[in-house]
This record gives C-alpha cells, sequence and structure tokens, in this order.
C-alpha cells in the first residue's frame, strides 16, 4: 500500500524519485515556480494537481501568523500548508518556517533525507572477493574467502 505525499517545490529540483506507489500531490503554484517543466514531468504526471481550498487555505495563514512564520512563507509555501489539512498525506520539505507551521498544525512532515528511506533497497553483505551478495553475514565468504562488506543493495 502507497503513501501519499505532498511536495514543495524543492523536492522536485532535487530530481529525486519516488516508488511508483506513492502518491504524489502538489499544488498548481509548484507548476508555476518549476521553470523547466519538461525536465519535472515524470514526477508532473505521477502528480495530483490540486488547489487547496479557501477554507484551508485561512487555517495555514492563521497557523503562521501565530507561529511567527507567515513572513517567511511564499503563496506556493502556504498551499502546501494548507494541503496538509485536506490529505492524510505526509508533507515533504527542508524549509524550516513550513516545518515549523506544520508542526503547530500537528501535520506529518519529513525532511528530504525521507526519499533514500523511501528508495527500495537493502542492507547485505557483499563479498570484497568475489562480489557475490549474502543475505547473512559470513567471518569470510564461502565461496572465496574474502572477507565481507556490508552494503546496500537496490531491490
Ligand atoms: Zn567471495
Amino acid at each position: 500500500m502507497g503513501k501519499k505525499y505532498i511536495l514543495d517545490t524543492s523536492v522536485f529540483l532535487s530530481g529525486k524519485s519516488f516508488p511508483l506507489d506513492n502518491e504524489i500531490i502538489i499544488p498548481e503554484s509548484v507548476l508555476e515556480e518549476l521553470k523547466n517543466i519538461e525536465k519535472y514531468s515524470i514526477l508532473i504526471e505521477r502528480s495530483k494537481i490540486i488547489q487547496p481550498s479557501e477554507l484551508s487555505l485561512k487555517i495555514a495563514i492563521e497557523a503562521a501568523e501565530k507561529t511567527g512564520d507567515i513572513n517567511k512563507l511564499s503563496k506556493t509555501d502556504l498551499d502546501i500548508i494548507a494541503l496538509s489539512q485536506e490529505f492524510d498525506a505526509v508533507v515533504i520539505t527542508d524549509d524550516y518556517a513550513i516545518q515549523n507551521v506544520l508542526k503547530f498544525l500537528k501535520k506529518p512532515y519529513s525532511g528530504m533525507a525521507i526519499k533514500e528511506i523511501k528508495q527500495n533497497f537493502k542492507w547485505v553483505y557483499r563479498c570484497t572477493g568475489c562480489k557475490i551478495y549474502f543475505e547473512k553475514y559470513y567471518e569470510s565468504c564461502p565461496v572465496c574467502g574474502s572477507p565481507l562488506k556490508l552494503v546496500k543493495k537496490k531491490l
């Protein structure tokens, strides 16, 4: 079962990819901030482009005023915070002001590092000699006797 994410513009610019079963939600203002839409077309085609309601936007603005972040937030930032009111989704952003308001609103968020976690890989042991992968640790490679190393393997 995939997760839902609301992305801010910087996540697009980072060029990171998301597993296909993840649902991606963005406000239209993110598209306005991307200079070269073509470059991001694969991610954009996968995204649901949704405008937050007036009410959600009002909640976002009021919360940002209370936390003192209102002057640090762009229209896009406020749209992202507003969308967090409408979906059971995690907001991905490295913007401290957005994170601060989300925290105030008790909405889940994560920095971009989550994409590293979200990429499908697992930790395995790999022989430094014959390069064979092993699920479990051996003192030395059962095939060639070289030492093993813990590595990330893409699935
Ligand atoms: Zn080996």
